[in-house]
């Protein structure tokens, strides 16, 4: 046999259909791998909502399209949390041992671990740069041998998988074959448990030394820390399959059940000229040469700009796309800060305006709970900043203070729609306070100069006028010395 068995055929027991959950319905309809369409989506206890992410196999450093499901994963995170206040349990693995890790070492002279480890810090400061919450609990495969082994041997105790000729341990596919639209001929049974070889790490567990296969270290790891059912498993679209699937039948197998994961999330590929961007193909980029490229809350853009499920293109144009978003959102709070706390206020027309504000609320509410349509959320309030835009610009007329209030209200939707969405918004203080040294020297400059013109011209309004601004610096603790043609100023 060669050591690898036929494909067995599939028993009665396989069925595609989805089993609706019991539990909380959320009001959200998210897509379904298994149906090929929107179902509610239900959480078995709204206080303690169960999520598992595939983490990265740290041999190398992160390039974009882990940025970009990272990114999108995160906004969904933060939009059950924040928006639809479920209490969400994060849990991600990091798969600290295999092959490419093995093949990385050997030619780097730098051990496994130290390799492992380095990558893994990287991660995690290129998630930080990115705004990516951290999971609440990692699980390192190299720290988890002992559940991985209690996991095997209950598939071997049990007939689902079996020992290879060469020592390794298989998992028999078909024995619950519960998968998500695939052809019967792509199954094949895969790798539980890798027997060792020389010169490659490798732990001893009862059925024989070696080290896990990558399917099931996260079957493992996810259901000893979670259980019989998952509410939601999130990864990259080309982990749907095999990576996916296989663990969907193991952990069947292993809680003899026809369900383990109710929610599979996937998020689409980072693309470049339609071609998906992947080390393999190496037309992809680091996290770190992204960022030199568009910051971290102009990427973040981008994603909610494109649907989570759907390919995203990295181009100029999108770049330039988002940081336009971005800034029209930026530049929109800043007008309406001015205007708030301004004694001159143009005239606004408060029912039109609440009315548009409470129709954007309740549209937003609406596309995150249809499949979390970020994009069509970007667009809705594209809309409530454009209309606000023309209000204020046709407005020649003042008013009065009441009238400010909705736009307040607006102001408030779309800073806390920026804080939601998880956008670094703290830079924006950063940069205003080294700014004030820099605003005082060109205020002082200025002052300089044109002191300098009434000096010259012994323009004695100017000089008064000059003298007035250094009075008022004053009472700020600013203090300016005038050394005839040159101003100082200092702190007092
Ligand atoms: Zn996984």
């Amino acid at each position: 046999m060669g050591g690898v068995r036929k494909i067995l055929h599939l028993s009665a027991r396989y069925q595609h259909n989805w089993i609706k959950p019991v539990g909380f319905d959320t009001g959200i309809k998210v897509y379904n791998c298994r149906t090929q369409g929107k179902v509610p989506f239900i959480v078995r206890n709204k206080d303690s909502v169960t999520w598992y992410t595939c983490g990265p196999t740290v041999y190398d450093s992160s390039h974009i399209g882990h940025a970009s499901c990272y990114v999108k994963l995160d906004i969904i995170r933060r939009i059950l949390q924040n928006h639809f206040s479920l209490n969400l349990i994060t849990v991600m693995n990091i798969t600290d041992i295999d092959d490419k890790i093995i093949t990385k070492s050997s030619a780097s002279k730098i051990s496994i671990n130290d390799l492992a480890k380095i990558y893994e810090k990287e991660f995690w400061e290129d998630m930080h740069i990115l705004n990516v919450l951290k999971p609440h609990v990692i699980m390192r495969v190299s720290e988890n041998i002992p559940l991985i082994e209690r996991f095997i041997m209950k598939l071997l105790k049990e007939g689902h998988a079996y020992k290879d000729n060469d020592g390794s341990i298989l998992f028999q596919i078909g024995t619950y074959g519960k998968l998500q639209n695939v052809n019967r001929e792509q199954l094949a049974n895969f790798t539980v448990w890798k027997a060792a070889k020389e010169n490659e790490p490798s732990w001893m567990i009862q059925c024989g030394a070696g080290r896990p296969g990558w399917h099931t270290e996260c079957s493992a790891m996810a259901s000893a820390i979670f259980g019989s059912e998952i509410d939601i498993h999130a990864g990259g679209i080309d982990l749907k399959f095999p990576h996916h699937e296989n663990e969907e039948a193991q952990c069947c197998a292993y809680f003899s059940k026809q369900q383990w994961v109710n929610y599979w999330l996937h998020t689409g590929h980072l693309v470049r000229n339609a071609v998906k961007m992947s080390k393999s193909l190496q037309n992809t980029t680091t996290i770190r040469g992204m960022l030199e490229l568009c910051s971290g809350n102009v990427f973040r853009m981008m994603c909610l700009m494109s649907h989570y499920r759907k390919n995203m293109e990295f181009s100029e144009e999108y770049v330039h796309a988002a940081k336009t978003h971005l800034e029209t959102y930026t530049n929109f709070l800043i007008n309406c800060n001015i205007i708030i706390n301004n004694p001159y206020k143009p005239h606004i027309e408060i029912d039109v305006l609440n009315d548009c504000v409470r129709q954007s609320v309740t549209k937003f509410s609406d596309a995150l709970k249809d499949d979390f349509d970020t994009a069509q959320c970007i667009k809705i309030i594209d809309n409530l900043i454009s209309v606000i835009n023309r209000m204020l610009h046709n407005s020649s007329q003042m008013s009065h203070l009441q009238e400010i209030t909705p736009l307040i209200g607006a102001c408030n939707f779309v800073t806390n729609m920026l804080h939601m969405f998880g956008f670094n918004l703290s830079n924006r203080h950063e940069i205003s306070e080294s700014n004030e040294t820099e605003l005082t020297n060109i205020l002082t400059k200025f002052r300089q100069n044109v002191r300098a013109i009434g000096l010259e011209t012994k323009n004695s309004n100017l000089i008064s006028l000059c003298d007035s601004v250094r009075d008022d610096l004053y009472k700020l603790g600013v203090s300016v010395k005038d050394h005839k043609y040159i101003s100082l100023w200092s702190k007092i």
